[in-house]
């Protein structure tokens, strides 16, 4: 994408949602961290589900290392890998106790020395508890850069360096909350919207998918097509075996 193309690209997500953020709850920076950590090949809806009691008696390490691991693990049932997130949650915990008087650490090197914490959820820390320009990488964004050709890469690092290179200010602090969101409700995996995608004309990704009436209407038309050429034809191994109306075509998409 051309460096014009880039910013037009930002600019209409902005203007389509100029304060964008997580969507992970959190009232200070060590909420955020455990938040993240939770959150790992998990949503952000069913974290919420588990810190909403949580943070409303779990606000420092202190309090969490206190609140222990069987309590801590039986909080966080309902998330995925819950067994080991409990027990980086009060290991991090204790190591904040430790080396960082009880707060948060500022930087990148510090923050992936804590247990369970990798260079996605430093990133997602220090952008949004300490407003650092970062790019955090995860499914969704991995998937918009590839396929809208805004930053292509075979890895998250890849991606994350294109990125690092690529986005302009004014959008740098909130590219990638713009890149998880659009990704989450717009540019999805299975179906890309992009019928009311506000950077259609900008994305390299073909063929378009058409919106669900169009959608309807076209299947409904092959589906003749094929039931006529069979009329013609006599009965073939196909048509036997699939009947009308259960296509098993992909579905349409504008050209
Ligand atoms: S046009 Fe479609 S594929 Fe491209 S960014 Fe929009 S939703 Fe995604």
């Amino acid at each position: 994408m051309k460096r014009e193309q880039v910013f037009e690209f930002f600019r209409r997500l902005a203007e389509a949602n100029p304060s964008p953020t997580t969507e992970l709850e959190s009232s200070n920076p060590y909420q955020l961290l455990v938040a993240v950590v939770l959150s790992a090949q998990a949503t952000d809806a069913s974290v919420n589900i588990a810190c909403r009691p949580l943070f409303a008696r779990i606000k420092t390490p202190q309090q969490m290392v206190d609140f222990g691991e069987d309590d801590l693990r039986d909080a966080i049932k309902t998330i995925g890998l819950f067994n080991t997130k409990a027990k980086n949650v009060i290991a991090l915990s204790q190591a904040l106790m430790d080396h960082h008087g009880g707060e948060v650490p500022r930087t990148r090197e510090q923050l992936q020395a804590l247990p369970g914490v990798g260079r996605k959820t430093a990133n997602v820390v220090l952008n949004t508890a300490f407003g650092e320009e970062t790019f955090a990488v995860d499914t969704h964004v991995f998937r918009v850069c590839n396929r809208t050709g805004l930053a292509p890469g075979k890895t998250v690092d890849e991606v994350e360096a294109k990125l690092e290179r690529i986005v302009p200010q004014p959008f740098r602090r909130d590219a990638h909350h713009w890149l998880i969101l659009h990704g989450r409700y717009t540019c999805k995996a299975r179906l890309p919207e992009c019928w009311r995608c506000p950077v259609i004309d900008l994305c390299r990704y073909r063929p378009k998918t058409l919106p669900p009436e169009e959608r309807i209407k076209s299947s409904g038309a092959r589906t003749a097509i094929r039931a006529s050429s069979a009329t013609r034809t006599g009965p073939s191994r196909t048509a036997s075996r699939r009947p009308a109306g259960r296509s098993r075509s992909r579905p349409s998409r504008l050209p």
